[in-house]
């Protein structure tokens, strides 16, 4: 993992946690909506219910004294009684009921709740704007609405009910002039959400603290991971080092002995596997000694780098291999049959001569040459990849002796 990982690791960490803590944020201030709004439903429930008990039992009479009228709002013509030592009672009307309820509950919890109208019986209980528009809204057919709003300043959970109005209904509202058109009454309701605020904020609170732990943490690990990475990563690259230098050969690049041996097995048993011809071919400068003797070692190690530089070139395929089999030699392993290992065995004494490196202590050429022994079969378990070795070093022997600078090929069958 590189930095440029890590950072893609870190915005997607960083895009997973910002996801899940908006979508929780706008869970928890949905659901405490939701709990005042149900809290508000059983209000009202409870305000309805009380209404309907009273109409139920038809008259609820409260007695009239200094401190008011009880229907001051919307008097009852022949609602007084009075009792046998003189007090006045008057029928009350529920809805003055409720008026008075509402007054006594927004001096104790701060909730507000009226009856309100387009067309109110007071003046002064003139809708305000949000009301007057959800009535507007009412007319259209909507039946309630739930709304968090500013009230004079003051964030409140507003909720109006459209309420259902009959003819006993407007037999007391004679006075609004409804020609004919049934009135919309709604019961309007506000909660103060101030303490609701604060316990989202105290909530959030708490919840960004824990996002934001989590998110460190996150990328603290991220982070630990990637050095931890690039810590196996040199071990890797230092542990290929020494794995490519224990199997290579320093001064020609090429596979050394070590790597020949580990590979010539590996294609061997496949060969045997598949019944497939294996290759060896052996490879040896010619009169390397009397290069040496003339150009010193040093000329003499530039040339052996020029010539494996050559021979490396034709050996691209997986299954083929040349390496340094030990001081100006070379061993070549190829998955091809007797005349393709000919045909190459030729192609790289060609190269070689090609090369034309001054040899003037060579017999057999102005140039260094090399002299090569091939050798073929199709394995199988009972033979040895050593035989084949030694039959390809005995047709090495059989070039040098019939002059050099040349190919000599055997093919051995399999029984
Ligand atoms: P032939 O044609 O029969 O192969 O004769 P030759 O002289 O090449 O063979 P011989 O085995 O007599 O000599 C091989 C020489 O190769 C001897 C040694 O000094 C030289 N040699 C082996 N390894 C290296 C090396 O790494 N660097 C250098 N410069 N010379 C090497
Ligand atoms: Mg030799
Ligand atoms: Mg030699």
């Amino acid at each position: 993992m590189n930095r440029h990982t890590f950072l893609i690791y870190a915005v997607f960490w960083l895009a997973i946690i910002s996801t899940i803590y908006y979508q929780q944020t706008l869970e928890i201030k949905s659901s405490s909506q939701d709990l005042i709004a149900k809290q508000t439903d059983m209000l009202v429930n409870h305000l309805i219910k009380l209404q309907q008990e009273v109409d139920q039992y038809g008259m609820l009479y409260a007695l009239v004294n200094e401190q008011g009228q009880p229907n001051a709002l919307m008097p009852i013509p022949e609602s007084d009684l009075q009792t046998t030592n003189g007090q006045i009672l008057t029928r009350v009307v529920p809805v003055c009921l409720s008026h008075k309820l509402s007054s006594v509950n927004a001096e104790t919890s701060h909730i507000q709740y009226h009856l309100v109208s387009l067309n109110p019986l007071d003046s002064n209980q003139k809708p305000d704007d949000w009301e007057s528009a959800t009535l507007l809204d009412f007319e259209k057919g909507e039946t309630n609405k739930k709304t968090i709003s500013n009230k004079e300043g003051t964030s409140y959970f507003r909720y109006m009910l459209a309420l259902p109005v009959d003819v006993s209904c407007i037999k007391c509202h004679t006075q609004q002039n409804l020609n004919d058109k049934t009135p919309i009454i709604a019961l309007s309701m506000s909660m103060p959400s101030s303490d609701l605020d604060a316990s989202i904020a105290t909530h959030l609170k708490k919840q960004q603290l824990f996002y934001f732990i989590i998110t460190v943490f996150g990328l603290v690990v991220i982070l630990i991971s990637l050095l931890n990475h690039q810590k196996l990563n040199r071990r890797l690259v230092k542990a290929k080092q020494h794995l490519k230098l224990a199997y290579m050969d320093v001064l020609t690049q090429l596979p050394n002995r070590r790597y020949y041996d580990y590979f010539v097995k590996r294609e061997w048993k496949r060969a045997v596997r598949q019944s497939y011809p294996l290759s060896l071919i052996m490879v040896d400068i010619d009169y390397f000694k009397n290069y040496n003797d003339h150009f010193g070692h040093i000329q003499g190690d530039h040339c052996l780098q020029e010539v494996a530089k050559t021979l490396r070139h034709y050996f691209r395929r997986a299954g083929d291999l040349i390496a340094r089999y030990g001081g100006e030699e070379f061993c070549v392993v190829a998955a091809c049959d007797a005349d393709q290992a000919k045909l190459l065995a030729e192609t790289l004494r060609i190269a070689v001569e090609s090369l034309q490196l001054p040899h003037p202590g060579s017999k057999v050429s102005a140039f260094v040459s090399i002299s090569l022994g091939t050798a073929t079969v199709i394995p199988n378990e009972k033979m040895s990849y050593e035989d084949l070795l030694q039959q390809a070093d005995q047709c090495l022997y059989l070039a040098k002796q019939n002059g050099r600078n040349r190919v000599e090929t055997f093919k051995m069958e399999a029984n």
